[in-house]
């Protein structure tokens, strides 16, 4: 077993294994392996969130997961350190993907910026920033285009974001309670063997979701109409989020042929 920079994560910051732990289950003494992680700076940090939007497990989890941002993008687009949103990627338990550009080191890697360079890439930045008025307070702010999200709900800060999310969360969380609701989850469920159903994915997973062709907020009244739930697997449900309506047609299809 290679003592690779995912793994070395893995075991000792995601799992908390001791050294002598990893020494003795990938066969390496134990003073080789306090030198690997010194060299990739792996380090177990107490990690204390704040209030800055990549402190937000949600706005992480949409521009990590949903978005499918790289952590070294991410960082960019805020202007913080790779460690910073590393770190918690890490903590929020999700797992990190592979940068080519950090694993081989760049060339810029621990050089700083001229004052005259620094000044270059702030303009830049302006550039490609847009004002949003916040959705939650209507404060009109400043955000980089890559960072405005497609679902079109801005917010100056992740306070802002919490706030909206509890405020708009009840109604959601009434709706998957619901016993109505369950009984339609289970007749999609039913319907479709408990398999995914998304054309082209085999998968036989047991991971699954019913999903609202139609979305639920759009269309509350095909909130439990059975023709508009699917079942998807996590993977190809999570591919929906945010482009829902790009696979309306689609999923349409696949149950008028359910009905044929
Ligand atoms: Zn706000
Ligand atoms: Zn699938």
């Amino acid at each position: 077993m290679a003592l690779t920079k995912n793994l070395l994560f893995q075991k000792y910051v995601i799992e908390n294994q001791t050294i002598s732990d990893i020494a003795k289950e990938t066969g390496y003494p134990k003073n080789r392996v306090k030198s690997v992680l010194r060299r990739f700076g792996i380090r177990k940090t107490k990690m204390k969130l704040g209030n800055e939007l990549y402190d937000d497990r949600e706005w992480l989890y949409e521009q990590y997961v949903v978005l499918n941002k790289g952590y070294t993008v991410i960082a960019d687009e805020l202007g913080v350190s790779y460690t910073v949103v590393r770190d918690r990627i890490l903590f929020f338990g999700w797992k990190i993907r592979g940068h080519k550009d950090i694993d081989k080191g760049s060339a810029r890697r621990g050089k700083k910026h001229t004052e005259s360079a620094l000044k270059k890439i702030r303009l830049s930045r302006i550039k490609k920033s847009r004002e949003l008025e916040c959705l939650h307070c209507s404060r009109i702010f400043e955000r980089q285009n890559s960072s405005i999200l497609r679902s079109s709900k801005n917010f100056c800060t992740a306070v802002c974001f919490r706030q909206y999310l509890k405020t708009n969360r009840i109604e959601t969380v009434d709706i998957t309670d619901s016993a109505e609701y369950k009984e339609w989850r289970k007749k999609v469920y039913i319907r479709d063997g408990y398999r995914c159903k998304m054309p082209g994915c085999n998968s036989n997973s047991r991971d699954i979701a019913a999903h609202h062709i139609y979305p639920k907020k759009k269309f509350p009244n095909k909130k439990f109409d059975l023709q508009n739930g699917i079942t998807l697997c996590r993977k190809c449900h999570e591919d929906t989020y945010g482009k829902e309506e790009q696979f309306i047609d689609a999923l349409v299809r696949v149950i008028q042929k359910m009905n044929d």
